[in-house]
């Protein structure tokens, strides 16, 4: 049963008659403990030390609902204002707002279940976003949610999406509808003794938001491009650039990463310290890894059109035959 380890916990937790887990965190003195500043858990190998953000409320607003001012004996800060305007170094290679921090940006986006697992740094959910390819985004459609998937790129701070102006979805998350978008990079099987205590090793992160439309011929543009680039490296110097019919009848939406978290799993099944050892079981993991296979050309594909640089550059990064 994948994900056992977690209910585990679960279980482990309410015979101690607790129903939540607040966050972990390493007391002073102890092995792995540092300073606010920096970090108790593997997490260190994503960030460096970053002080703490304390926000001061958003003149004239209040709190979101439900978001706890004290939890497991420290204050989670709100999320920020805006660092800039919304499209200020989206193409400069430059994040606005790579803040660093072991803190989630709203108590929405903090990891309950196995919180040693949840990451709030922006290095660690910029690399899980951008180590995935397909996205799930999830909205509410009068009473009913849904959840679709499609392609995505991060840019800067952003998360961006894109499609037909005529779709369902891409007109309602246009419409400005609180989403939520995830992504996850299934790293391997994990197999236990005991069937229970199967589970998976993922990397997976989720933004909250509501995404804004890209406006503008030039800003659309950069954005088509940065989108392309992002899913084939170099494509956009290949292919034909859109006419202005075509980016007419584009899309492109854009959710900033201000309320975001990752969640890691990795390594071994967690019962070999357990009893189940002792069990001629075989215990391990099995390892997953996707890849690109050998290009297949178009059917109409004219003579002598070589396989570009792009798919070669893929392929040498991510792929080969079985
Ligand atoms: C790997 C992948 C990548 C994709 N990338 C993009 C992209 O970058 N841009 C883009 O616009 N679209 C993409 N799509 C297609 C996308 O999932 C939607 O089908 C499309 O955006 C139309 O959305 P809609 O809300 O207008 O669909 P509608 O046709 O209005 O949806 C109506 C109903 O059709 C069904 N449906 C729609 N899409 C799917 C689906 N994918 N799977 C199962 N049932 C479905 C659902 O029941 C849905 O409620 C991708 C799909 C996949 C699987």
């Amino acid at each position: 049963m994948p994900f056992a380890d977690e209910l585990a916990r679960d279980q482990r937790s309410a015979r101690k008659g607790r129903t939540r887990t607040a966050p972990q965190r390493c007391g002073e003195g102890e092995p792995g403990h540092k300073s606010r500043a920096g970090s108790c858990f593997f997490l260190a190998t994503f960030c460096v030390p970053f002080p703490r953000r304390d926000f001061p409320p958003y003149p004239g607003s209040s709190p979101s609902p439900g978001m706890s001012e004290s939890v497991g004996g420290g204050q989670i800060p709100r999320p920020g204002p805006p660092c800039s305007p919304p499209y200020v170094n989206r193409f400069a290679g430059i994040a606005t707002l790579k803040a660093v921090s072991e803190w989630p940006a709203s108590d929405r986006v903090r990891v309950r279940r196995q919180p040693d697992r949840g990451h709030y740094d922006r290095e660690a959910i910029d690399a899980v976003f951008d180590a995935g390819l397909i996205a799930h985004v999830a909205f509410v459609e009068g009473r009913q949610p849904i959840c679709i998937p499609t392609l995505y790129a991060r840019v800067g701070d952003d998360v961006d999406i894109h499609g037909s102006r005529a779709s369902r979805t891409l007109r309602a998350l246009a419409g400005g509808v609180p989403a939520c978008l995830t992504v996850t990079v299934v790293d391997g099987l994990v197999l236990a003794r005991s069937v229970f205590e199967h589970s998976a090793n993922y990397r997976s992160a989720l933004v909250l938001g509501s995404f804004r439309v890209i406006e503008g011929e030039d800003e659309r543009l950069a954005a088509y491009e940065a989108f392309v680039e992002k899913v084939v490296p170099g494509r956009w110097s290949e292919a034909r650039r859109p006419n202005a019919k075509e980016l007419k009848a584009t899309e492109i939406l854009a959710v900033r990463l201000d309320e975001a978290s990752a969640k890691v799993r990795s390594g071994p099944p967690s019962d070999d310290d357990s009893v189940d050892a002792a069990l001629d079981v075989w215990a391990g993991v099995l390892p997953l890894a996707w890849r690109f296979g050998d290009p297949v050309p178009s059917p109409g594909l004219r003579d002598g059109i070589p396989v570009p640089a792009s798919v070669t550059r893929l392929l040498d990064k991510n792929g080969g035959s079985a």
